[in-house]
């Protein structure tokens, strides 16, 4: 298993079949990925003129790489074992932006130190918990801004996208052309402002392909729960896309009926929001692996109990 690295000197801006590869790799490999922060590091200081940011350049992702023998059809699993945080991220908001945004009259800029993996945030500290919220592969036919969240993953903002998790992608292209960045030291679900603590870093990760299996995607396994993740129009939608993927594939999975799915679900399962702030909004359907392991599903090999 070979063990690589890939800097910010090749980034993309959105998810595309056209994309070359900055990268090869083979399955089973491990990648060192370094990021740039979601404004491309553009945003150093509290006072600078947010008007001045260059929004061609936001949210880049490094890559894309590359995984030989990944073929369309098959699901790519990305286990995320380390995210190094940087010394500082970035929040922003201001009208238009997030939930506030019809309440705010001018942007708002605030750099947050990062000191031994806790932020300093309105004089308090907490600690982080760093996730990737921008990962992706290409989509089959066209191009999908890195902004916007889809099948392929993309911009979901998802929390539980962080160190210890294994996120499964589709694979749409030879390659599958994954790429990923907008870092975020901490958020808490939804995004309300638009942002969360955005960071540069630098991300371990280790690329499987998955063959013949039957998994939904996208579909995240860490050491406590599985989640399916879907991105729609409205939250309403994402919400049952998400309800809905865990459902057919435990439908898939077990002898059960709909309705006991349903009513399972309904006892067991965590129906989670995202984020609220991007083109598309992101839900999660959250089920206990304990509950998964009842029905006979064991997922030992996609996540560390
Ligand atoms: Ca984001
Ligand atoms: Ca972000």
């Amino acid at each position: 298993m070979a063990a690589h690295r890939l800097g910010t000197e090749r980034m993309i801006y959105a998810m595309s079949p056209l994309n070359l590869p900055a990268l090869q790799v083979a399955s089973g490999d491990t990648v060192v990925v370094e990021t740039a922060d979601c404004f491309e590091n553009q945003v150093q200081s509290e006072t600078q003129p947010f008007v001045a940011i260059d929004w061609e350049h936001v949210n880049p992702a490094t890559g894309p790489i590359y995984v030989q023998d990944a073929a369309p059809g098959d699901l790519l699993a990305i286990s995320i074992e380390r995210i190094e945080t940087a010394d500082h991220g970035v929040m922003t908001t201001g009208p238009e932006m997030g939930v506030f945004g019809d309440e705010l009259a001018e942007s708002t800029i605030r750099i947050v130190p990062i000191v031994d993996r806790t932020v300093k945030l309105l004089d308090h500290a907490y600690p982080c918990r760093p996730m990737i919220g921008v990962i992706g592969t290409a989509p089959r036919e066209s191009a999908v801004p890195n902004g916007t969240p889809g099948e392929h993953g993309g911009n979901m903002d998802c929390k539980l996208i962080g160190q210890g998790a294994t996120l499964v992608l589709p694979v749409e292209v030879p390659g599958a052309l994954l790429a990923l960045g907008d870092l975020h030291a901490v958020m808490g679900d939804g995004e309300v402002c638009s942002t969360g603590v955005e960071m540069a870093g630098e991300v371990t990760l280790r690329l499987r392909v998955l063959k013949g299996r039957d998994l939904p995607a996208p579909f995240l396994v860490d050491s406590e729960q599985a989640a399916t993740i879907a991105s729609r129009p409205t939250l309403d939608e994402a919400a049952n896309a998400a309800a809905k993927s865990m459902a057919h594939w435990l439908q898939r999975q077990t002898p059960l009926s709909v309705a006991e799915i349903a009513i399972l679900l309904s006892a067991k399962g965590d129906l989670r929001i995202c984020q609220v702030v991007d083109p598309l909004k992101t839900a999660r359907m959250e089920i206990h692996r304990s509950v998964l392991e009842d029905l006979g599903i064991r997922l030992e090999d996609l996540a560390r109990v």
